[in-house]
Order: structure tokens, then sequence, then C-alpha cells
């Protein structure tokens, strides 16, 4: 969505002009409040138009979202989180937007056919159980082994009690298999007794993002899911497929990893008399994801792939881009292979489609959508357009931009388009005027120097806001907002065109985004402020010794390690392994697997006290003087090394240097 033309559109067709704004008794604006503020009367109009710009008269969705009801349980810690979206939509929440979140909200035990069933919305995303002849097979754990446990729980207060006998991981996302042992022992998993089943590549792709994005990740996370934020008709509605919250006690739990995986492109196993037909769909939205099809019951579940939403080519949290193109040509197969025969179409995040022509047609439409987005980026970006200007461009594709399932709650087209673009052609655009630009403080000072001073900026800046011209107010007050950081007024303003941009958003990773930004401006408070090592315990625990070689590089401090040099074996004696590292250069490489006769040191642990080591559970003269951790050679070369290892902070600022 293109939020100020929208707004534009609308003002110009109301008949009123931004001259006739500018007269009106100023709106709840109060640059210093703390507290949310009410629509700016251009927002409200704009959110009304979308009432007539969409069919919102097609109740289809909620009926599928409603249909196979069984049964729900009631939080007792929080009974009913999101009564607030019974209402009709409210001025500071785009009616689409509000739409998806009341049917994310549909919470419960479904029957989707006969021997299947889903858990939805008892966490980030939902649960799909298959019945077998002698036992249950779990398509995906949720992301919390309490979330997964609750909802195991319901399902058997009202089916029979029948052991796990596998469970399928569709891809390598955490809210899909953190709540593994939530529903099967570590134990009977670890031993191959109930077999866990995911596409080729898993562990790779889980350690991938773990590794390189930690902390930063988790920073922007909070933005792009908005957990800081309130929840309420000026706050958190949504995420964009589901909710943030998951049920049952919090915590994560271990992470389960696949003992067998799926290799080839088409493979069909039965498993408990159940036959299953697994479709790898590598490199779609996640590196490791696969389809499933179950022909007896003629359901095809998605994962993740075709969801009610058009999904991210990158999220705003940060990843590697996706492959738009490989994702349309995964539905494409799944279209072709299963389309004749397919009755029901299930996710694993929101609620199925049934019926053989609507699941065709929702196939190929999402096939198309993400072709259309990958194809017409590298058309216009070959025509000699930036990402910029490709992303103003581009709309949904012509026949779909009324199907709600291809509208931007999630993923959204301009930021797609702009991930099409960095996957194939990076961070230049081609102009040397952006090849090597000022970092931002100086930037910042150097153009409101030349604007006139930053009063001078923020009155014009607060006409453009009485007309509407939300992008660009927050644009320029950016420019402020760096140079002079402790600017109220700035910030003020800054915060306020935020949240005008939130209210007006489809995409609820937008509207989060926006809407903590102004937050954070305004309260000059940022969730979380300590030092972390950046990696959870869980996936570290299940890195190979090489990887965690890999990430322990990433929290080297280069500059600092200045000419250091030194090569140490290591030795891990519950797991067997052995590397030998070397530093050099400010930089640290492994070997895995082997160990140097040129090593300055030796040092024989376990992964055990390695990882409290990294955790920062312990620390390095503790586990020596515990003989945890035993030293041959040089010991000064092994305790300089890891002062060399720096930690993160955590709620650093982004909306502001
Ligand atoms: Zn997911």
């Amino acid at each position: 969505m293109k939020s100020t033309v929208m707004v534009l559109a609308v003002t110009s067709a109301l008949g009123v002009p931004s001259a006739h704004l500018l007269g009106q008794p100023p709106a709840d604006t109060t640059p210093h409040a703390q507290a949310p503020m009410a629509a700016e009367p251009p927002v409200a109009a704009a959110n009304r138009a979308v009432l007539s710009e969409l069919p919102f008269s097609d109740r289809q969705d909620f009926e599928d979202a409603n249909r196979g009801f069984i049964a729900t349980t009631v939080n007792p810690a929080n009974p009913d989180p999101y009564n607030f979206l019974q209402q009709d939509a409210p001025s500071t929440v785009n009616p689409s937007l509000w739409r998806q979140a009341q049917l994310d909200a549909i919470s419960g035990l479904f029957k989707v056919v006969e021997g299947v069933y889903q858990v939805r919305d008892f966490s980030v995303s939902s649960m799909t159980i298959v019945e077998g002849n002698t036992g249950i097979i779990v398509i995906d754990t949720l992301a919390t082994p309490g979330a997964a446990r609750e909802a195991l729980d319901l399902y058997f207060a009202h089916r029979p009690r029948k052991p796990v006998v596998a469970v399928i991981y569709t891809h390598s996302h955490p809210d899909h298999f953190g709540g593994a042992s939530g529903v099967v022992s570590p134990a009977d998993a670890a031993a191959g007794k109930t077999k866990i089943i995911a596409p080729a590549g898993f562990m790779d792709a889980v350690a991938l993002d773990a590794i390189a994005p930690s902390n930063l990740g988790a920073r922007r996370g909070q933005y792009q899911f908005g957990f800081p934020l309130e929840l309420g008709e000026r706050g958190n509605v949504d995420y964009g497929e589901g909710k943030n919250e998951s049920r049952g006690t919090p915590g994560p739990g271990p992470i389960l990893p696949p003992n067998d995986t799926i290799q080839q492109p088409m493979e069909t196993r039965t498993i408990d008399g159940v036959k299953f037909i697994f479709e790898l769909a590598l490199d779609s939205e996640a590196p490791a994801e696969m389809l499933i099809y179950l022909p007896q019951s003629h359901v095809l579940d998605v994962a993740e792939d075709a969801t009610h939403t058009l999904h991210n080519l990158v999220p705003l949290r940060g990843a590697l881009v996706r492959d738009a193109n490989r994702w349309s040509q995964s539905l494409n197969l799944a279209l072709d292979r299963f389309g004749p025969d397919v009755q029901v179409m299930i996710d694993q995040h929101q609620w199925p489609v049934w019926g053989n022509e609507r699941v065709r047609a929702r196939l190929a439409n999402q096939r198309d959508l993400y072709k259309y987005v990958h194809d017409q980026t590298i058309r216009m970006m070959n025509q000699g357009l930036g990402p910029a200007e490709i992303a103003e461009a581009l709309t949904l594709p012509p026949g779909l931009d009324k199907e709600w399932y291809a509208r931007g709650y999630y993923g959204n087209i301009a930021q797609d388009s702009k991930a099409v673009y960095q996957r194939y052609m990076g961070w230049y655009d081609g102009n040397p005027a952006t090849l090597n630009r000022l970092p931002r403080v100086e930037e910042a000072r150097k153009y409101v120097e030349y604007m006139g001073g930053s009063a001078a900026v923020i009155a014009r800046a607060r006409r453009d806001f009485k007309a509407g011209n939300y992008r660009w107010v927050a644009e320029v007050m950016d420019e402020v907002v760096f140079a002079e950081p402790s600017n109220h007024e700035a910030r003020g303003l800054a915060a306020d065109a935020f949240e005008q941009l939130g209210y007006l958003a489809e995409s609820a990773p937008w509207r989060n985004s926006y809407l903590l930004g102004a937050q954070e401006l305004r309260r000059r408070d940022r969730a979380g402020t300590g030092s972390v090592p950046g990696i959870g315990a869980a996936v570290l625990h299940v890195m190979p010794i090489g990887e965690v070689f890999d990430y322990l590089g990433t929290r080297l401090d280069g500059p600092r390690s200045g000419t250091a040099a030194s090569v140490i074996n290591w030795r891990f004696s519950d797991t067997q392994e052995s590397l030998a590292s070397t530093l050099e250069h400010g930089a640290l490489t492994a070997i895995p697997g082997k160990t140097s006769p040129a090593a300055a040191a030796t040092v024989t642990t376990t992964r055990t006290a390695f990882e409290s080591l990294i955790l920062e559970k312990r620390t390095l003269a503790d586990e020596l003087a515990q003989r945890e951790i035993v030293i041959s050679g040089d010991a000064k070369a092994v305790s300089d090394l890891w002062a060399l290892l720096v930690d993160f902070k955590t709620g650093f600022p982004l909306a502001e240097p």
C-alpha cells in the first residue's frame, strides 16, 4: 500500500484541500504526548474508504475459519485479550488489517476432515493432527512446549487419547518446531523411537537463522511483531497471520532434531497406516520447507507457502532474501501433482480452504502472486528503475488485488519488491552519489544545517503533517532526530507521523514498526537494556562444533585483537567432537574434526561446560578451577582469545542515533 498516495487521493476525493485542513483547530497533536493519539482526519477518511474498496460483504473466510469448530479452552491468565476486536474497525486501524485480526483470533480445536484436526491460535502458528491406525502424527509443534501441550490436551479432551507416533516439521522456523518436547519425550526422539521428519537441510537452516542475525534480529523482531506494544485499537492487533502469544507455561524447550529427513523432491511414506506424499519446497518461505499431501483424505498442507496473506520475501526482522521464483514453482508443482485430487488445503498458521475448485484457484493465484512480484521487479529494474521507484510503481497483479489472501498483511508488495531487487542486485542502486554516503548522524547534521536549522524544518514539517504527508514528515523528521536526538519537538512530531502511518498500514509488521517507533521516541524507553551473548541455549546445544565456532567468530572484536595470533586444539569428551581454531588478523577460523600439531594449547572439556561458558552462566576461571576445562600448553593463549569475545547490547536504538 502507498499510504500517502492513498491519503492524498482520499483528501482530494473529498474535496478537502490541505489549506482548508490547515485552518481547522488542531486535533490532539500534543508533541510531548506519551499515550497514542487519535487518527488524524485524513487517516480516518482513508481508512473509511477502504471499506468500499474491498469486498467486506464476502464472509467466506469467516465461515471457513469457524468450520469444524469443536471446542476451545480459555487461558485463565488472560481470558479474552482480543475482545476489543469484536467491534467494527476503529479509525486507528486499517479495516482490511482489522478483518484479518478478527479472523486470526478464531481459536480452538477444529475438524478439517475425518482423521485430520487442527489447533489454531494457541501459539504463533498452528498444529495439525493426523489420526493413524494406532496413534497420531503431529505436524508442527508450535513455538513453545507449554503451548504444544495445551493444544494436544485440548485435542485429547475430544478425541481418543493415543500415542504420538511421529512428528513432522514443515519448515525450519522456530514457531513450527520449538514446542516439540511438549508432544514427545526428548529421549524417545533421540533414540528414534518417535519419528521426527523434516525437510532436507533442516538443521543447517535452523543454525543459519540463529547465528548471523542473532541480536539485531531479536531487536528488529520487537518492531516487526510489536511485542512491547499494548494490545488494542491504538496498539497491537495482529502480527499478520496470527497473534504473538503462546498458551501454556511460557518459555522455550530443547530443540529435538529430526531423525529422518526428506531428501527427494517427492517422497511417499506410510506412517501408521496413513500415506504421506512430501514435496520439498526448498528456498521458499524458509530455506528448508516442504508441502505435504494426504491422498487418503485429499488434504494438501501447504506449510507456510500459501497462507492467507502475501508473505515476506524478506521479513522486517531481517533474513536472507527468499527465492520468490522457486516459491512460485513449488506451488505450481503442487497444483500440477495434487490439483486433480485435492479437496482441502490447510496451512500451518491459518484456516483451511475447502473444495477442489477453490483450492486449485488458490494455488494458481498464489503461484502467480510470487511470480508476478519476482518478474515485474526484474522487468522494472532492467528498465532502469531503482528500488524505491519499483516499490512505488508495483501493485498487486491484475485480478488479484481484491483477493483477501493476496493482500499484504504479513509481507507487503513494496517490501517484497525491494527484497527481489536486493536478492539479485544487493544494496547499491548504481548511483555513485549513494556509493559512499556519510554516516546517518553526520549526514543529518549537514541536511538540517543547510535547511536553516531544526526550528525551520519542524515548522514546515508541521504544515505537511496537517496536509497528511506523513511519509515525508517521517522522513524529514528523521533527519532532525538524528541531528538533534534530544530535541523534544522533533521526537514528538516524528512519533506523530509514525503513528498515523501505523494507523493507515494494512501490513501488521508495518503497523507494529511504526507504532513501536512512535512509542520509543515518545517514552524514551526501550525494552531490554542488558548485555547478551546473542544466541539461544537450545540452538547452541544442537549446533555442530564447527557452527559454534562460526558464531564465536562473530563475537570476536577484530580491531582489538590486533596482531594476536594463536592455534588452539579443542576436544569435547561428551560429543567426541574435536576442532583446531586459528586466530589471525582479527579472524577466527576453524577446521572441525581435526587437531593441529602446531597448536599452542589443547583444551579438553565437554560441550555442557563449553556451552555454559559461552552463555556466560560460568566463567573461564571457574571452569578451570573446577577442572571442567583442562588446558595443556599455553593457557594464556586460550584466556586471551576468550577475552576478545564481546557481548551484545539489547534494546539499542533504531529510530534514533
Ligand atoms: Zn510460521
